[in-house]
């Protein structure tokens, strides 16, 4: 399974961009950001996006794709997963008419360019050779994080998550994990009240496991704070731990 990172931050700035994750080329996880890094021709593999939860930092690249899709004329549309809270969100508060375009009956009702598919807990999609599995890994019932399994190698992608997710899936560590870290330790609070983590509630989960994961990826720091992350997630002497960058490619 190969990852290409298209943004990794947990803030937009000069030079972050927020969550998505191009997995083989053509699947993408969370939608933070897509036209501003991919091309034209890139964009006409891409026909499946898995939505973490609604918030705008991975959502974000939406509302450009659907009208860049409606320029392309492409024949087939692009199918937005999420759960239904997730795709009810997007539809409503988004791309509803007045704040964008709904794409979801553009250019016409009966061939749209975009497609929405809600999905159930352990409703598992396969697309590209991927299977793909959302699971409630946060205790808010709204938000998927995401079990992927190529028949070589797991990954499980949390997305945003606070300190009482489980990351024990389907009763197996995941091989790889992509997980986020938000805030620093100092902001444990902040990071409880928003249900983030900070580098030292990171090794906290990681430590309930029955084993480590063999790599854990880092991701969503916010760049107001990234130095100072970056030095306690250093201080963690996790040696199979890799803090992501915009454009990492990531081979699993
Ligand atoms: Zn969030
Ligand atoms: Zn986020």
């Amino acid at each position: 399974m190969k990852i290409r990172v298209l943004g990794c931050a947990g803030t937009v700035s000069t030079e972050s961009k927020t969550s998505a994750f191009l997995v083989n080329e053509r699947v993408l996880l969370d939608s933070g950001t897509i036209c501003s890094s991919l091309s034209i021709e890139e964009l006409k593999t891409l026909k499946n996006i898995f939505i973490s939860h609604p918030h705008f930092d991975h959502i974000k690249g939406l509302p450009s794709l659907a009208e860049t899709l409606i320029f392309m004329n492409e024949p087939a549309p692009v199918a937005i997963y999420g759960s239904a809270m997730t795709i009810d969100s997007i539809r409503q508060h988004i791309m509803n008419g007045i704040i964008w375009p709904d794409f979801s009956r553009l250019p016409t009702k009966e061939a749209p360019v975009i497609r929405y598919a809600p999905l159930e807990e352990q409703q598992t999609v396969t697309v590209e050779g991927v299977s793909i599995t959302p699971w409630f890994l946060y205790h808010n019932y709204s938000d998927f994080g995401y079990l992927l399994d190529d028949g070589k190698s797991t990954l499980l992608y949390t997305s945003d998550i606070g300190p009482d997710a489980e990351l024990c899936v389907a009763g197996k560590v995941p091989d790889s994990i992509i997980i986020e870290v938000s805030f620093p330790n100092e902001n444990r609070e902040l990071a409880l009240m928003s249900g983030h983590l900070t580098p030292l509630l990171m090794r906290e989960m990681l430590q309930k496991l029955p084993q480590m994961p063999q790599k854990i990826y880092v991701a969503h720091l916010k760049t107001y704070f990234k130095e100072e992350i970056i030095s306690q997630l250093e201080a963690l002497t996790l040696s199979n731990l890799v803090i992501l960058q915009d454009g990492d490619l990531l081979e699993l």
